[in-house]
């Protein structure tokens, strides 16, 4: 990669992070935004890129990856430099501003840092019989519905997200299956009753004990508490059994957390100098966990920081619709 040098360096690529790249842009400031995952969206592209999303301020209505994908193409005219697949792993003071380091060594320098990180790296909790197979037949997520177009799909999980991927592909796949280990669902009642409706087959009681294939994955061995072992086709099994989500090297940063949030004051500075903290991750009195209020927090930050790097600076930005 070779030495980087830009003003901001904005940990997570998730709706809050990208927002701040446009706004430093706007704000004339060079960016690097860093994420551990290999595509830009944080929990939406992560989590739930086909749903549709009604609270963000002007869109009644936003799929998901359409959000992400506005978000990108807003900041795209100020080149920030996306470094994705990459985690920030240390912070340290440099002699004129701050260096962070990356996994693998590399070295962005930096006269700021916004850390957009959201609820941390989020690892899906595996499925023991999924052992060797993610990547041939097996996903935690669905980034996209198309490539499941007319197959067997067994969705493995009792939670919301089980459900919403048994929603979405049911129009899709030729069948949807979902097999969970107890009776009862922790989704809400409304979703499984739609499901149900739906007369998808649902499995309960049972696991997920087997994938077979012969290189990709052909069918899946299915225990019942009550009943004989079955075998289904399958050429893909969702295993939507939650995540474990852990702010890992941040929280040596030196900075003040707590319940796996960074505190921050009204101009979302955090305990240390030159280090700020917007979206999900930054916690004060009050917070509401939304992409909308990550929108807000990721401005009120770049204008700050702005500040912060030049004196003169004005701390009101001006009005965008004044901008050519
Ligand atoms: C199923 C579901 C549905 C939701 N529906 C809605 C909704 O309808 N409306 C709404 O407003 N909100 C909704 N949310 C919440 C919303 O998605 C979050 O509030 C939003 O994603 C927070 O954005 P963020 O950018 O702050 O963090 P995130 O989206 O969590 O992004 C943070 C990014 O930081 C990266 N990261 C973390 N640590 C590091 C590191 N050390 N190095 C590099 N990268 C790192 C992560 O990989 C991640 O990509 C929903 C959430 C879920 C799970």
């Amino acid at each position: 990669m070779g030495t980087l040098s830009v003003d901001v360096v904005i940990v997570g690529a998730g709706p809050t992070g990208l927002f701040a790249a446009y706004y430093a842009g706007f704000r004339g400031l060079s960016t690097a935004v860093v994420d551990s995952l290999p595509e830009a969206g944080g929990q939406v592209t992560a989590m739930y890129p086909e749903k549709m999303i009604y609270d963000v301020g002007g869109f009644p209505a936003v799929r998901g990856r359409d959000l992400i994908k506005g978000l990108v193409e807003q900041a795209a005219p100020w080149n920030p430099t996306y470094l994705l697949g990459r985690k920030a792993e240390a912070l340290a003071q440099a002699e004129s501003g701050l260096e962070v380091t990356l996994d693998g060594g590399d070295v962005v320098r930096t006269g700021a840092v916004l850390i957009t990180a959201g609820i941390g790296e989020f690892t899906p909790r595996p499925l023991p019989a999924g052992d060797g197979w993610l990547g041939r037949g097996m996903v935690h997520f669905v980034p996209s519905l198309a490539a499941h177009a007319d197959q067997d799909v067994i969705v493995v999980g009792g939670g919301d997200s089980a459900f919403d991927w048994v929603l979405a592909l049911h129009p899709i796949a030729a069948s949807v299956t979902l097999v969970h280990r107890r009776a009862k669902f922790r989704a809400a009642d409304s979703i499984v009753r739609e499901v149900r409706d739906l007369g998808v087959r649902m499995i309960t009681d049972a696991e997920v004990t087997e994938l077979r294939g012969n290189g990709e994955l052909e069918s899946v061995l299915i225990e019942a508490k009550d009943s004989a072992p079955v075998e289904l086709p399958a050429q893909t099994v969702v295993a939507a059994l939650g995540f474990t989500a852990d702010l890992g090297p941040i929280e040596n940063w030196g900075l003040e957390i707590d319940h796996r949030a960074i505190n921050v004051d009204s101009r979302m500075a955090t305990a240390r100098e030159r280090v700020y903290a917007a979206g999900d991750v930054a916690a004060y009195p009050g917070k509401v966990k939304l992409i909308a209020t990550g929108f807000g927090e990721a401005a009120t930050a770049i204008n700050n920081i702005a500040v912060a790097l030049d004196p003169d600076a004005h701390l009101f930005p001006g009005h965008s619709s004044n901008v050519e």
